[in-house]
């Protein structure tokens, strides 16, 4: 008799985006007349860069001829797309990361959901909350936590509240967590953390010899010159840290897929028996064993984000994206919504009026002004009352999303 992996019972039943999708479909089977402006899932819109495509092109045409073909590639990638990340991710911005701790990778969702894979069952994860579902579900799925309880939190996972009072940032717990889930530019509530508060994660992580999991998907989108683009700018953060980052949301690669990891050569965890092992020496294992790299046209078009054109061309996407941001949160002020993000982040965390709950504001907008956006509550529990928008919409759908509420006075 073949027995299932009984945690996956324990995931909540109602996954997010499946249950917005349900509403979603009954409502237009119901309204077939009805135009749905989409500004839910945090997708992008806008085309891969002409100088990424040109890349790609050129690299599909190299698989085509004997002289060029390429078969597998080295699993951790091709060092022309590492080199390429050190010096403009990294050394650029003053931080010297060599090639070698580069893993590329076919995604930041699934680097993040399966680094805990190389860590023992017993540590002690510290969550935010709201959250990216992907930290919780994965977490759940490896039997790192007990059952959900009432209030809408897994057993064994340390939630750390971000919210207004604290500016969406967690505050340092006064408890001892082992391996911490940070992601700035957050999802869903558009913060950013400061110089100051990643430092002070990473002393916190260093007193407790913990490791930070640093989701950095959205620091493409940051204006600010002070905030850090990546926890490695902060010192010491190599003893302490991993960063995931993505071409999905910087390039538009949400459709072509790749990512990459960073592991520091520096950084320890311990056996059971106080004995210090390398991360990376691990993760390499991992990976070699169970990936085998990123498609050679892809790696080539993400190269291509760092030539002169690439990266002129992807700014200017970037650009168009924050200005639809800034529209939305203007818009949304001037009609007397309390506002979060989307300055240095795609995302706008609006708060609902009279305390309506996230998914009653979710209903509102889908039956009164046909706009789909994300209920704050599915992404934790302290998301509850909020409700968050993306500006990777189009233009004209952003411009026609403000217009109705301004006409529905929403
Ligand atoms: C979109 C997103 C990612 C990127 O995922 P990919 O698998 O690289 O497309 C990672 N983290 C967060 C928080 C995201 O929102």
């Amino acid at each position: 008799m073949a027995l299932i992996n009984e945690h996956y019972q324990k995931l909540k039943a109602g996954y997010l985006f499946p249950e917005i999708s349900r509403r979603v479909k009954q409502y237009s089977i119901s309204n077939p007349d009805k135009e749905l402006i989409r500004m839910g899932i945090g997708d992008v819109t806008q085309p891969l860069a002409p100088a990424v495509i040109k890349a790609f092109r050129e690299g599909v045409d190299e698989m085509a001829s004997i002289e060029t073909f390429k078969g597998y590639g080295p699993e951790q990638g091709y060092a022309f797309l590492r080199n390429e990340i050190a010096e403009n991710e990294m050394f650029m911005r003053g931080v010297h990361i060599p090639p070698d701790d580069i893993f590329i990778s076919d995604g930041s969702k699934c680097d993040t959901g399966n680094i805990l894979e190389i860590f023992g069952i017993n540590n002690v994860l510290g969550i935010c909350d709201p959250v990216y579902p992907v930290y919780v579900d994965t977490s759940v799925m490896a039997g790192r936590t007990g059952y959900i309880s009432d209030n809408g939190y897994y057993d064994g996972i340390y939630y750390m509240p971000c919210t207004q009072n604290n500016n969406f940032v967690p505050d340092i717990p006064n408890h001892k967590i082992d391996i911490i889930f940070l992601c700035f530019p957050n999802n869903p509530t558009g913060s950013v953390a400061t110089r100051q508060q990643l430092k002070a994660w990473v002393d916190y992580a260093k007193q407790n010899k913990s490791i930070i999991l640093f989701d950095a998907a959205y620091q493409a989108f940051i204006t600010d010159p002070e905030i850090p683009h990546s926890i490695f700018e902060i010192e010491g953060a190599k003893d302490v840290a991993i960063e995931f980052r993505s071409f999905s949301k910087k390039a538009g690669f949400t459709g072509t897929r790749c990512a990459f990891t960073i592991i520091p050569d520096e950084l320890l965890a311990y056996t059971s028996t106080g004995e210090a092992v390398q991360v990376k020496s691990l993760w390499a294992r991992r990976h070699s064993t169970k990936f085998n790299g990123v498609s050679y046209p892809v790696q080539r078009a993400a190269a291509a984000v760092y030539t002169k054109e690439g990266k002129e061309q992807t700014q200017a996407i970037i650009r168009y994206y924050m200005e639809n941001a800034r529209l939305l949160k203007q818009g949304l002020e001037s009609l007397g919504f309390t506002v979060f993000g989307g300055t240095n982040a795609p995302y706008i965390w609006v708060k609902t009026k009279n305390g309506m709950s996230s998914w009653d504001f979710f209903d509102l907008l889908l039956n009164t002004v046909q706009i789909v956006g994300t209920p704050g509550s599915g992404f934790g529990p302290s998301g509850e009352g909020y409700f968050r928008f993306s500006s990777f919409a189009r233009r004209e759908h952003v411009i026609e999303a403000l217009e109705r509420l301004t006409n529905a006075k929403i």
